[in-house]
């Protein structure tokens, strides 16, 4: 069966590379020549609008997915039209815009950040009247990483912050002083089975994920979260994986994100859980039997943003696994990650203590 993807980074990479065992082929679209994936799979350079590349990539797959969110919609209707396409683009769609994700989250019960539209310097007052601060000012579409948000702590700050965003539509929420962030991986079925991921602890610096830790055993907060998940699943007649980023205070979940693809938070799964998010993405999409989401002892993924440790070294650390995307260094660039698995959670720290300092952080940094 032959699987297109639409931008061929790492995520494409790593569902193609699952995807070969399935007897999967697979033919990636992206602007740059030099997409990772187009080391993997077959790359048709083009641009996301080109109308001819999009049919003919129609025309190939039996199924078309997406390894970012962003893709613009003309294209995806372009795609919808012709061939299956999953994600559903409305999730993906809704996903694009903070506002409509917060909404719907907000409608379904899940808790949030209190939040209120800007769309001008008048409203961004008003908002931070309503809101209170200290928040967070954010570009409603094409934010990532942390790219496109301020935070704002003082009323001084605000044509400050304004200055800097104003002029995309944005939405401006409470700062949350979260004790530490989670994220839940989920999965359905094109039968509309379902299957979640243990709960996943992430750290950050400046906006991009660092460390993800699995399991992170918080019961109660794991079925808050595979509650939420499999709610929204339904409600979007999601097909594929979805993964859902929440702060964590007092002891409760308050969702920040979903994402409606696999996930950088989920990449411990390739050695960490018994069928990987990339596999369970493609045996969704494909209507295959989804596989079992269960962790396999304890597992640490860390980001190689930059670049990555050299390779013998990494790999000489009891339970240390090198993935290297095959991209160049350039700075703020994910370009690889090192999973840390075992069955005693002993060798997952003492490999994290190793590994810690090799990306620039104390052995400590994150607790
Ligand atoms: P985002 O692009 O929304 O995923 O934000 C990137 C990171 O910024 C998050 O993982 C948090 O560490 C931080 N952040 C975003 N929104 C908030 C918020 N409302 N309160 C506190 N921290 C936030």
């Amino acid at each position: 069966m032959n699987v297109g993807i639409v931008g061929g980074g790492q995520l494409a990479r790593m569902l193609a590379l699952a995807g070969y065992p399935l007897g999967l082929r697979f033919q990636v679209l992206d602007p740059a020549p030099d997409a990772c994936a187009g080391q993997v799979a077959l790359l048709v350079q083009g641009d996301y609008h080109d109308e001819a590349r999009l049919a003919s990539l129609a025309a190939w797959a039996d199924v078309v997915t997406f390894d970012f969110e962003n893709v613009p919609a003309d294209a995806a209707r372009v795609l919808e039209g012709r061939v299956a396409v999953y994600p559903p683009v409305e999730a993906l769609a809704l996903a694009q815009d903070r506002l409509s994700e917060k909404t719907l989250f907000w409608e379904m019960g899940i808790p949030t950040p209190t939040f209120a539209t800007v769309d001008s310097l008048e409203e961004l007052h008003s908002a931070v009247l309503r809101v209170e601060l200290p928040a967070v000012l954010k570009t409603r579409r094409l934010g990532y990483d942390g790219k496109g948000q301020r935070v704002l702590r003082a009323a001084e700050d605000i044509e400050l912050v304004w200055r800097a965003l104003g002029g995309a539509p944005l939405i401006l929420e409470s700062f949350v002083p979260f004790e530490y962030e989670v994220s839940i991986l989920a999965v359905r079925g094109r039968d509309g089975a379902t299957a979640c991921y243990s709960l996943v602890e992430n750290h950050h610096r400046d906006g991009i994920l660092r460390l993800s830790r699995a399991p992170c055993r918080m019961p109660e907060l794991e079925r808050e979260g595979w509650d939420y998940a499999r709610r929204l699943l339904d409600r979007l007649d999601y097909i594929g994986v979805l993964a859902i980023e929440f702060f964590v205070k007092d002891g409760r979940l308050i969702a920040n994100e979903m994402a409606p693809r696999v996930h950088n938070s989920g990449h411990w799964t390739l050695e960490g859980a018994e069928t990987s998010q990339f596999e369970n993405h493609l045996r969704a999409i494909l209507g295959l039997p989804l596989g079992s989401t269960a962790a396999l002892g304890h597992a640490a993924m860390v980001n190689g943003i930059d670049d990555l440790p050299e390779r013998a070294t990494v790999l000489a650390i009891p339970g240390a696994h090198y993935h290297a995307y095959g991209k160049a260094s350039r700075p703020g660039r994910k370009v690889g990650h090192i999973t840390l698995r075992a069955d005693d959670p002993g060798v997952v720290r003492a490999g994290l203590e190793r590994v810690l300092p090799m990306v620039g952080f104390s052995p400590d940094e994150f607790g």
